[in-house]
């Protein structure tokens, strides 16, 4: 195992029961305010792709998008659940485990073939970044990859994300 991968899993913390009964929640707070991890962290991501922007996923997708837009010198996208932006919007839904959720983009969100990489906390069912590849594919740029700081084999949301570069820091 690499250092920053040990670095990684050593501040993630395991919540359990949350948000229900059942659910292990993976709590990246304890990352995020240690100084020297989240520069790692960062930097590794805005290592991965050359790319035009960065593409946030709502919420804590933005906390390690912004920087790495920021770090790789790209501009950063905010992928939102629906009712958040402001301007005209492409939406996609998808099935969770009850019911149903839907993201949106601003349709000027991108020029024409910007290469994007789409940048989120954890990976878990995979449906919620299958959702935003084809959103961002929608809005007119190419998705070069996914990039998760970790990823929770057990759910197989890779699986969903067949022919998509997705990239996982740590994989549990
Ligand atoms: P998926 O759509 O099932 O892959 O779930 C991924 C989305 O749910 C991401 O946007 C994550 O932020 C969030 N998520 C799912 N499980 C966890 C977790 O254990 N910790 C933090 N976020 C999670």
């Amino acid at each position: 195992m690499s250092e920053l991968s040990t670095v990684i899993l050593d501040r993630i913390r395991d919540v359990a029961d949350y948000p229900k009964p059942g659910v292990m929640f993976k709590d990246i707070t304890p990352l995020l305010s240690d100084p020297v991890a989240f520069t790692a962290v960062v930097d590794e991501l805005a290592g991965l792709h050359q790319v035009d922007k960065i593409v946030g996923i709502e919420a804590r997708g933005f906390i390690l998008a912004a920087p790495v837009a920021y770090r790789a010198g790209a501009g950063f996208v905010p992928v939102r659940k629906k009712g958040k932006l402001p301007a005209a919007t492409l939406e996609e839904s998808y099935d969770l485990e009850y019911g149903s959720a839907t993201i949106e983009v601003h349709t000027d969100a991108f020029a024409p073939g910007d290469r994007v990489l789409i940048v989120d906390d954890v990976l878990a069912t995979g449906g919620t970044a299958k959702a935003a590849v084809e959103l961002v594919e929608r809005a007119g740029a190419h998705v070069l990859g996914i990039a998760v700081l970790m990823e929770l084999a057990f759910l197989r949301g890779r699986d969903r994300l067949d022919g998509v570069d997705v990239r996982s820091l740590v994989v549990v």
